[in-house]
């Protein structure tokens, strides 16, 4: 696997927080579903869904399927980036 988040280290905030210029602490219930070093992904995502929905989202599914809601946030974020015709139309 490729290191591409060699910044995520020096940054605390969590994906979310990041992308909000919010800052994060331990009572940020994003932090363990989008860390800092998955970044790139929750800003694709976030193109998709928005962060307000995206939260919504987290807070609609049961604590034991937030792990599995986050994946697929950050897949679906994947899948569109990887669509050339899709970026153009989004860009
Ligand atoms: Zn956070």
């Amino acid at each position: 696997m490729e290191n591409k988040d060699q910044g995520a280290a020096q940054n605390h905030a969590c994906a979310s927080c990041k992308q909000q210029r919010r800052k994060c602490d331990e009572t940020c219930e994003m932090a363990p579903y989008f860390p800092a070093s998955r970044y790139s992904e929750f800003q694709n995502a976030n193109k998709i869904f928005g962060v307000s929905n995206i939260q919504k989202i987290m807070a609609m599914a049961a604590p034991d399927q937030r792990q599995a809601a986050a994946e697929s946030i950050l897949t679906e974020g994947n899948a569109r980036k990887n669509d050339p015709v899709r970026a153009v139309l989004e860009t």
